[in-house]
């Protein structure tokens, strides 16, 4: 097997990944599979830090939209991200895979705060770190997060896991003469408003030089593949 050609990366899974053929919440399957598609990652040999989102749950815009208070509604959007981190951190210590959940919200009877250092001191020991409740503010995402957490802690890469194979002209769900793109720059992504990640995401990868890879987390063995040097999905660098 060849070696791993990164040595820290970032996984960024969307909450609805989680919710597998369900409308809402966490399918058990879909979770214990992703921890072990991590799991693999970490017998590499790779320090995986990760971001989940919280659209399976709640997203403040859209109790926003319904009149409550956008902030109030971003602070719950939050909080989802934490439950998902917590089920994440479970589902890889039932496999044996060492984990640590870091919030940007204070809940300290729950997990640890997102502290860079020791954020940076679990990885090089080899435990998953899983950064909950995104940026702490709201208004942002948890695309942004990522972006944010692997610029941090000096991630190698950053890996969007999607529903599709990666980066497309048009949604290829329904449109099916989207092209596929393997490689795009910040500023291709940006101009056609692709939908890679939010704009703030990509502003910020651009201006740290954080390539970005956009992938079908679906596919089996697809993420060591990856890592081992494989050109899978779509890559977006400068
Ligand atoms: N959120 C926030 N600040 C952040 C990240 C997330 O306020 O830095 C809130 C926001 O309400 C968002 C929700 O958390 O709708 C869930 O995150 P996101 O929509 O990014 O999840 P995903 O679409 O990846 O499942």
């Amino acid at each position: 097997m060849p070696a791993p050609v990164y040595r820290r990366i970032l996984l960024k899974l969307s909450g609805e990944a989680l919710m597998g053929a369900g409308a809402h919440g966490i399918d058990p399957d879909v979770l214990d599979r992703f921890a072990a598609d991590v799991r693999e990652l970490v017998g590499a040999g790779v320090q995986v830090g990760l971001v989940i989102g919280g659209g399976n749950l709640f997203r403040g815009a859209g109790l926003a939209a319904r009149g409550m208070d956008r902030v109030t509604g971003d602070h719950m959007g939050m909080l989802a991200t934490l439950m998902n981190a917590l089920a994440m951190q479970d589902a890889l210590e039932r496999l044996g895979a060492p984990a640590r959940v870091m919030s940007a919200l204070s809940v300290e009877r729950v997990c640890e705060d997102y502290v860079r250092r020791d954020a940076m001191r679990h990885l090089e020991k080899g435990r998953v770190v899983i950064f909950a409740a995104g940026t702490g503010n709201p208004f942002f995402t948890t695309d942004t997060a990522a972006s944010l957490r692997a610029i941090e802690v000096g991630a190698e890469l950053l890996i969007k896991a999607t529903k599709v194979d990666g980066i497309y002209s048009a949604d290829p769900m329904t449109d099916p003469g989207a092209t596929f793109y393997p490689r795009i720059s910040y500023g291709q992504a940006l101009r056609e408003g692709l939908k890679v990640m939010d704009t703030t995401a990509i502003v910020l990868c651009r201006d740290h030089g954080m390539p970005l890879r956009v992938m079908n987390i679906n596919a089996s063995g697809a993420l060591l593949r990856l890592i081992r040097g494989e050109d899978i999905g779509s890559l977006v660098v400068s």
